[in-house]
């Protein structure tokens, strides 16, 4: 398997190198895991670098995907539990603690998306859904300070 993932701290930010081929099998596994562990660990500042990324199938960018969706979830911010919308749309008070303040638990960014990569967030329009930058600099001043 032509891929591999490694993580390092800067800045305060969870970085998250990618390289290889980001495809259906042990390497999207490796990428949720990788993923789900940071969240366990608390860290809500995530850069995943893709710099050394050659590919990526639609399972991977489902799991980016996935990844987003559940950094940045919503979250209560008296408890910290996770709400939810109703069959409206609309939110719903905490089922623990019954407040109505909400807050997105954290940030996911993508750095140094390659040729194949940049075409395929283009094409599927999720080049804006994800917080895209050239480098890996640009990427860390991003992060908004507060916690
Ligand atoms: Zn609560």
């Amino acid at each position: 398997m032509d891929f591999k993932l490694s993580t390092r701290r800067a800045d305060g930010v969870q970085i998250v190198d990618v390289a290889g081929r980001i495809t259906a099998g042990d390497a999207v596994a490796a990428f949720r895991q990788a993923i789900r562990d940071e969240i366990a660990n608390g860290n809500n500042k995530i850069l995943v670098n893709l710099k050394d990324v050659s590919y990526i199938d639609s399972s991977g960018l489902g799991e980016l995907i996935m990844a987003l969706g559940t950094v940045t979830q919503t979250i209560c911010a008296s408890c910290g539990a996770t709400v939810f919308k109703d069959e409206d749309g609309n939110w719903d008070t905490c089922s623990q603690c019954e407040s109505k303040e909400r807050k997105t638990w954290g940030q996911m960014k993508i750095s140094n998306p390659g040729r194949q990569v940049t075409d395929l967030l283009q094409f599927t329009k999720l080049y804006a859904v994800f917080d895209v930058h050239q480098s890996e600099q640009e990427a860390l001043a991003s992060f908004s300070i507060s916690r």
